[in-house]
């Protein structure tokens, strides 16, 4: 059975056929230009696929809420033209197949306990740390939405004192996303992410902030994997460094071998299906819809 998957970013949109075991069987990527010349791309790429299903994992804020009004809608981005967009209305219009609507971080999350790290778990948090950070995660095996849907990456952290940073957060300054996304590590020490060293001690900063979140994450959602994917945690020593944190920071509280041993290295993992945990989430959202 063909599925068709599109996970919607602010600079790409990727789409994919693949099938229910996770494999994707064809892929393109398109630029996000206006709402209009994207859905011709998309219609162009999936109107000779015979897809029996449709996901989307999309950038947000969206409204994932089956029951409103604008379900459907990509709400408030300041993205030029796709603010209050109806994108699921215009899918709709076109394809008449079940179809599946949520967050891209939300698909990563569910695509990750189908087919990745976390197969085979009803719990589990993913977190993307690139141009922002946002977060999914599954509780009682299924997504946690709510109000809204969580964004993860806008709590409040306690910067160090060794950092003077202003945070590069519009609404919050020094939120996580205003501490920690790449765009502030590269703000805060002037020069690419890429391009610091790898003692540089930007990096012990940066697991120093990411643990600070976690241990919000593990207090309160309890999840029992964590993955961390996104651009910038392709910098693979964040991890150890991470760990260390978490265990510092929880120091003892939370008596579970997966935190207070050395297996706490596959507690907190890098992403099982690696960059393709966008768009694997957007077919296993696809596979949640049938
Ligand atoms: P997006 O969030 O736009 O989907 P990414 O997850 O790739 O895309 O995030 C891009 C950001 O991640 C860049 O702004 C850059 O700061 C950072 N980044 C990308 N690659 C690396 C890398 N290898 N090491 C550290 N930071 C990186
Ligand atoms: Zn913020």
């Amino acid at each position: 059975m063909n599925l068709g998957a599109i996970e919607a970013g602010g600079t790409k949109f990727v789409l994919c056929v693949g099938d229910e075991a996770g494999n994707v069987l064809e892929r393109v990527s398109i630029p996000t230009l206006s709402p209009e010349e994207t859905m011709k791309g998309i219609f162009e790429f999936f109107d000779n696929k015979e897809i029996e299903a449709l996901g989307v994992g999309c950038f947000g804020p969206i409204d994932p809420d089956l029951s409103s009004p604008t379900y459907g809608y990509i709400t408030t981005t300041p993205k030029p033209g796709w603010g209050n967009y109806n994108i699921m209305g215009a899918l709709k219009e076109r394809y008449n197949i079940p179809m599946a609507f949520d967050t891209d971080v939300n698909g990563a999350a569910l695509g990750e306990a189908y087919f990745g790290a976390a197969k085979g778990l009803d719990s589990a948090l993913y977190l993307t740390i690139g141009t922002g950070i946002g977060g999914g995660a599954i509780v009682e095996g299924k997504l946690v939405h709510g109000l809204l849907h969580p964004e993860m990456g806008h709590m409040h952290l306690t910067p160090r004192s060794d950092d003077h940073y202003a945070g590069k957060c519009p609404f919050h300054g020094t939120c996580f996303e205003g501490l920690a996304a790449g765009p502030a590590i590269e703000e805060r020490w002037g020069m690419k992410a890429t391009q610091l060293a790898p003692d540089h001690i930007a990096w012990d900063m940066e697991a120093d902030y990411i643990a600070q979140a976690l241990c919000i994450y593990i207090l309160t959602l309890s999840p029992k994997k964590i993955i961390l994917g996104g651009g910038v945690m392709h910098q693979k020593h964040l991890f150890p460094m991470i760990h260390h944190y978490v265990q510092e920071k929880l120091a003892g509280y939370v008596q579970k071998d997966e935190i207070i041993t050395d297996a706490i290295k596959d507690y907190i993992v890098y992403p099982g299906l690696g960059d393709n945990a966008g768009v694997c989430g957007a077919l296993a959202l696809a596979k949640s819809a049938l």
